[in-house]
């Protein structure tokens, strides 16, 4: 089989800090580098945000 069309490289997971929305019903989160202010609130539903690590595909 040749592979040699294929150039894309593999994403690497890495460990992200986020703000994830303390609402468990919603889904909400972004990424802490994404976020302007020091405490944001959820922008689906305005609820407050707590900080978390996810492993996440990283951004280049
Ligand atoms: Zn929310």
């Amino acid at each position: 089989m040749a592979y040699f069309n294929n150039k894309k490289e593999p994403v690497e997971d890495v460990e992200t800090k986020v703000w994830a929305c303390v609402s468990e019903d919603c889904q909400g989160w972004m990424r802490e580098d994404y976020s302007f202010e020091k405490t944001p609130s959820c922008p689906l539903c305005k609820s407050n945000m707590e900080r978390e690590v996810r492993v996440l595909p990283e951004l280049k």
